[in-house]
């Protein structure tokens, strides 16, 4: 039986390259939800729930593979629980938590606790194993045992790999299982005390910059590295004009590398930093939001096909934590309520790329990054699981604290008017998240 009816949406799947107005049904049993039906006019005989799609793009569940849930460990920032409620309300029906709790996820046994905490939540969480034991960068990890655990990809993220030869030996091993390695690009001899962007702003304020070096010789060391070994090797949120071009080259030469872009790299200039001649933990991340040639690289990256993957680097912190001086708050901002409009503000109002490229590089690529293609994640076909999220591409919607679900509230886009978000929400099958309680209404 139908058990929802998604009418007259623009469905969109990257994946079949389907752009055209139709229906979707969906059916659910014990197994969970599926796609049944897709084409236009469907039957509504015996359906228990319609929802009224007529100026929505209907999309595959949206996949963010760089979060952070904080669990186990720091808790009061986020949980797989909270974290996961962000993620619905962001539109993300899937997302991929890093391995930088406490203790860090780096054997089997954590890769397992977390999918047993995400088997009660709200959206689909998959773990990203350590590279080394700790993220200390001196022993590594079990990699096969954490791949066969479940581990979905293998990152230190927080942290580079800054030994050449243990960055070596854990390519060569991710390479055996055939999963990614995807690396936090910081070369830590170069960024000792750094806050922000080196730059006009950092000597301003008399701050240590993060130069833009520091990011693109890992990637440079990383790519010639893989060369004799031929890892899928990920560059994790690209900051620097320079890093995009190296990317950019290694992609052109046929190397197994692929690069993601977060918002506030794509829409933030080191001048977030100084509000009002004060400087401004909120913008504090790591890498550092840079100048607008940056920005515009970064941008470029994206619509020239460089870089095929959106990612948030969600990074929840405590208001006291963040309320601290900017030398010793902790980097990061939160990213999954207001990605999705973020994104388009970036890369579709400036016309830089079209709506099925975005819902591209938030689906069917991040899926096929993480294997989460081979549970039939990211696109949307018949027999498929039902994660589907609806798009309303012209509200007009504030960025505040209500629109947040997680625990933590640390962005400076807080106040940010956007003109996109995801409205509807529907993981297996479940609607987990509606912004308009008209758009999920019974039949009649
Ligand atoms: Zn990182």
């Amino acid at each position: 039986m139908t058990a929802l009816l998604i009418r007259n949406g623009r469905v969109i799947d990257p994946a079949s390259g389907r752009d055209e107005t139709a229906d979707v049904a969906v059916a659910t049993s014990a197994a969970g939800g599926k796609v049944i039906e897709i084409g236009p006019s469907l039957s509504t005989t015996g359906v228990s729930r319609i929802i009224d799609a007529k100026g929505l793009i209907v999309a595959p569940g949206l996949i963010d593979p760089h979060v952070h849930l904080r669990e186990p460990g720091q808790e009061d920032k986020e949980t797989i629980a909270s974290g996961s409620q962000a993620a619905v309300a962001g539109g993300f029906t899937a997302v991929c938590c890093m391995p930088n709790t406490t203790p860090a996820l780096d054997c089997p046994e954590l890769v397992r606790f977390v999918y047993d905490r995400a088997r009660q939540t709200a959206c689909r969480v998959y773990p990203i194993g350590a590279g080394t034991v700790g993220r200390k960068g001196e022993a590594i990890t079990e990699i096969a045992l954490m791949h066969e655990a479940g581990a979905v990809g293998f990152s230190d993220d927080g942290d580079v790999i800054a030994s050449a030869g243990m960055m070596s030996r854990v390519l060569t091993e991710v390479a055996q299982v055939g999963s990614v390695f995807m690396q936090h690009c910081q070369e830590p001899t170069l960024t000792r005390g750094a806050v922000m962007h080196a730059g006009r702003v950092s000597t301003r304020f008399g701050l240590t910059g993060w130069p833009r070096v520091a990011e693109e010789v890992i990637i440079e060391r990383d790519i010639r590295l893989n060369k004799g070994i031929g890892c899928r090797y990920h560059v994790q949120h690209l900051s620097s004009a320079g890093s995009v071009e190296i990317v950019r080259c290694a992609r052109a030469e046929g190397q197994p590398v692929s690069a993601e872009a977060s918002p506030h790299h794509l829409l933030l200039t080191d001048e977030a930093i100084d509000q009002d001649g004060v400087p401004n933990a909120l913008a504090k991340v790591n890498p550092p939001i840079r100048e607008r040639s940056d920005v515009d690289a970064v941008r470029a990256g994206v619509a020239d096909g460089t870089i095929t993957i959106l990612a948030t680097d969600h990074a929840p912190h405590t208001a006291s934590e963040k309320a601290r001086p900017i030398e010793s708050a902790p980097f990061g901002l939160i990213g999954l309520e207001g990605a999705l409009g973020l994104y388009a503000k970036a890369l579709i109002e400036p016309g830089l790329i079209d709506w099925p490229r975005l819902i591209a590089l938030l689906t069917v690529n991040p899926a096929a990054l993480c294997g989460l293609d081979k549970h039939g994640l990211g696109r949307i076909a018949i027999g498929g699981p039902a994660d589907l999220t609806l798009i309303d591409p012209d509200c007009a919607w504030t960025l505040d604290e209500a629109a947040l679900a997680g625990k933590s509230c640390n962005t400076p886009f807080l106040g940010w008017s956007l003109g996109v978000r995801a409205v509807v929400t529907i993981v297996n099958g479940r609607v987990l998240h509606a912004v308009d309680a008209q758009l999920a209404s019974a039949p009649g």
